[in-house]
């Protein structure tokens, strides 16, 4: 008989239509570096929360220089040249990016982990504080020990608020107390002095990101040293947005980036990539006005692709999709910053 951890990840698998085989064999993990005593639950969490390359880079995340510059400094850097971030240098415990939804804090921390070519572990807090309900201690353990034995890696706890909300916020749970106390617990030793077998420091970087920032708890908030504002995109990040986002279509030769981009002052990274996305479908969209499926599917398709977009089709976009991001949210997340921040 399949020990139940191996029965629980042969049907994950299979609703994914994965069809490797992969055996969460006893003591050893699926590269068998994995040496702590969670080995179901280690394997179960390579499978959901471990991405081996993003495949993101910095030049794919449009504007937030400033960001880059500073998530180069406190995560990159300390991993190329560790024996320079030592006693005073040492890396800081934690960073987080906190800003209003979609403007680029999982893309940053995606491109961070390409950049740096560590292994990534990409965690929902709020999936998991529902998946792994009961459990989320023992996971929050077992996913340090897992990022050690992968180091180095970085570990993106994404809406950190809804794992680490204020301490005695109403309805707070003596669990998510315990789940608190140990992502505590594990941040301050993520670079303790553990070592590699060649000498090298087995560093765990941890990157948080919410949308919620006064929401967090204080002692987590004290950890995550570096408390990085990733605001809604400025005129310049706009325009490198649309050019980042319109570089597979063809665009018409009347395209005007800087009047899209200053008609979509207030508009988020997201909000914009929607505004491209559907100005794209517009050519398509004139071309199919009227036609029976039965002349839809007799009509040459490779002429689509040619049609390309225009400020027509921009204009009606912006109507369409409106900004997601509210004046007071912004103004929430600045007072913030200026109580808070840490760049
Ligand atoms: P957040 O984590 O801040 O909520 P995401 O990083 O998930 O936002 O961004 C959502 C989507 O919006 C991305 O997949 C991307 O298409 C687009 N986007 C947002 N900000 C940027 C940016 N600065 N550069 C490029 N794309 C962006």
């Amino acid at each position: 008989m399949w020990p139940c951890g191996y029965v629980w990840v042969m049907s994950q698998k299979q609703e994914r239509g994965d069809n490797s085989v992969f055996f969460a064999q006893e003591g050893k993990s699926q590269h068998g570096e994995y040496d702590g005593p969670d080995h179901q639950f280690a394997a179960m969490l390579e499978m959901d929360v471990l991405e081996d390359t993003p495949g993101v880079r910095f030049d794919d995340v449009a504007g937030l220089s400033e960001a880059k510059r500073l998530l180069e400094e406190a995560v990159v850097l300390p991993l190329l040249m560790p024996e320079y971030f030592q006693g005073i240098r040492k890396p800081w415990k934690g960073v987080l990016m906190f800003g209003p939804p979609g403007t680029g804090k999982t893309l940053l921390a995606k491109a961070v982990a390409t950049e740096c070519g560590t292994t990534f572990f990409n965690v929902s807090s709020a999936s998991l504080a529902s998946k792994w309900h009961g459990e989320s201690e023992r996971m929050v353990r077992c996913l340090f020990d897992l990022a050690r034995a992968y180091a180095p890696s970085t570990i993106f706890i994404d809406e950190i608020d809804s794992l680490c909300s204020s301490r005695g916020a109403t309805g707070e749970s003596q669990a998510s107390r315990r789940v608190k106390s140990e992502l505590l617990v594990q941040i301050d030793g993520a670079n303790s002095s553990r070592t590699n077998e060649d000498g090298s420091h087995k560093l765990v970087m941890v990157l948080a990101a919410t949308n919620f920032p006064w929401d967090i708890d204080q002692g987590l908030r004290r950890r995550l040293e570096k408390r990085i504002y990733i605001p809604l995109p400025n005129f310049k990040s706009r325009m490198e947005l649309i050019k980042i986002n319109l570089k597979t279509v063809k665009v018409a030769a009347d395209m005007d980036f800087t009047v899209i981009a200053r008609r979509t002052d207030g508009y988020s990274g997201d909000d914009l990539t929607n505004v491209c996305r559907d100005a794209s479908f517009e050519g398509m969209r004139r071309k199919l006005a009227g036609k029976t499926r039965e002349e839809i599917r007799n009509m040459p398709k490779d002429n689509f692709a040619k049609v390309p977009v225009t400020m027509r089709d921009f204009e009606e976009a912006i109507k369409r999709v409106q900004p997601s991001v509210s004046a007071v949210d912004i103004e929430r997340h600045e007072n913030w910053y200026l109580e808070f921040g840490s760049a």
